[in-house]
């Protein structure tokens, strides 16, 4: 599968950061997880954690799927909002997501403090504009509904969203949690700590073939090697669609620039990240060099050839869009890229068993705030992989 293209500035600026090597040989393990990039790493953290011998292999280079292209915006505020999401998957359900979603930012914190590189993790408050004044409106019982299961937010008023960032918006959502990094170095960070606890990390390691067993698995390599092991986790990003009958997602395409670095003057109308009400949405946050990243313009297709054609009159688009709200910042773009996503139906992940499986668990951290969804995932299965059950597991559940 093609997932991105055109220039991820993640990947410009840190260049290829470091080497692993293939898997050349027959091996054995607890847990083979597949798939070398964010969701991979994080869920390495948490099996690794409860004494698990774990391989991770992936088929391209370390962190060069998806999470290269990533914006890497970290919020506990998923694509539906949670008005909308307690009509889908109850009220109970939905609470528990949106606070589980709050406590990630927390965890992936810790994770990054303790890495062996600087990941530019950053906390930031998260404000959410209501693009129509109908959406105002709709803002007021989100306000509450968030509100009332203790999450930290004000709900700003027109004024109050001028003074703050200078946009013209009727109204908007101030959330306290909230964070940004570099997700390319945060999972070359984790799996090179990994590394040194006696993790084994391989790339350039297809796995072709997946053979359940009664009493465990074999996946078999392209080079014909075989890794042995009880349990294996799909963290395979948006080509474990492949190795599902259930169509549990639809694959999208979206766009992202980013600027050259701006004087450092301007940035003070962009502290929060910003996002907005309106389907699809523009997000915009900025860098620790001083650049602003818009992203977007979203096209219900998966499709490469067509998405890559796109890319300069998108990129066009997001400037635009950008210095529509911002006319005072002097936004040059210098990169721009183009990424595959994936949204299921009611904007939850997919995490845990699948009836098509015996012994595998999957990670699927679909939706606009995947990273967040990722840490929720690593806790979950490592639970499920040391005590065969976990309690947040059925919110995420293919069942659902
Ligand atoms: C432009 C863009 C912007 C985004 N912005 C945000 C954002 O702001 N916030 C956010 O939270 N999320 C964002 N996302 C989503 C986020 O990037 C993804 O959720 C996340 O990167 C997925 O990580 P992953 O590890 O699951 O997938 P990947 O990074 O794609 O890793 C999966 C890996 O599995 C490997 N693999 C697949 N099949 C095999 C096989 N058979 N054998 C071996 N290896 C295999 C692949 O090579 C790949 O490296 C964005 C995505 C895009 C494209």
């Amino acid at each position: 599968m093609n997932l991105h293209s055109g220039n991820p500035y993640w990947l410009i600026k840190n260049g290829f950061l470091f080497p692993y090597e293939s898997l050349q040989e027959d091996t054995t393990c607890d847990v083979a997880v597949i798939g070398g990039g964010v969701t991979g790493a994080i869920v390495a953290h948490y099996l690794q954690k409860t004494g698990a011998n774990v391989i991770v292999v992936d088929r391209r280079h370390i962190a060069m799927g998806s999470t290269s292209a990533s914006t890497a915006l970290l919020q506990y505020e998923i694509d539906t909002s949670l008005v909308d999401l307690k009509k889908k998957v109850g009220e109970k359900n939905a609470n528990e997501s949106y606070l589980l979603c709050v406590r990630a930012i927390g965890e992936l914190k810790k994770i990054a403090a303790k890495l062996p590189l600087s990941t530019n993790f950053r906390l930031k408050k998260s404000l959410y504009i209501a693009s129509t004044i109908a959406d105002a409106k709709k803002l007021e019982e989100e306000f509450s509904a968030r509100k009332n299961i203790g999450i930290a937010l004000k709900k700003l008023t027109k004024e109050q969203v001028k003074k703050l960032t200078g946009m013209d918006a009727p109204a908007a959502l101030y959330s306290d949690t909230g964070a940004e990094m570099d997700a390319y170095r945060f999972t070359h960070g984790i799996f090179q700590k990994l590394l040194s606890k006696g993790c084994r990390v391989y790339d350039q390691t297809e796995i072709k073939e997946i053979r359940e067993l009664h009493s465990g698995v074999k996946l078999m390599s392209a080079n014909g090697s075989i890794i042995s092991c009880k349990k294996i986790v799909f963290a395979n990003g948006y080509e474990s669609l492949n190795y599902l009958k259930e169509k549990v997602a639809t694959l999208h395409s979206t766009y992202a620039i980013i600027s050259k670095p701006v004087d450092k003057k301007y940035l003070s109308l962009l502290k929060p990240m910003i996002w907005e009400t309106a389907r699809p949405y523009l997000y915009i946050r900025t860098t620790p060099d001083s650049r602003i990243i818009i992203g977007g313009k979203d096209e219900k297709f998966y499709s490469p050839k067509k998405r890559d054609e796109l890319l300069i009159q998108k990129s066009k688009a997001l400037q635009k869009a950008f210095l529509k709200r911002f006319p005072s910042i002097p936004f040059e773009t210098d990169f721009s890229w183009t990424g595959t996503f994936a949204e299921t139906k009611d904007g939850l992940p997919y995490i845990g068993v699948s009836k098509e499986y015996k012994h595998a668990y999957f990670a699927l951290g679909f939706g606009g705030n995947g990273i967040v969804f990722s840490q929720i995932a690593g806790e979950i299965i490592a639970e499920l992989f040391s005590t065969g059950k976990s309690k947040n597991a059925g919110l995420f559940a293919f069942h659902r």
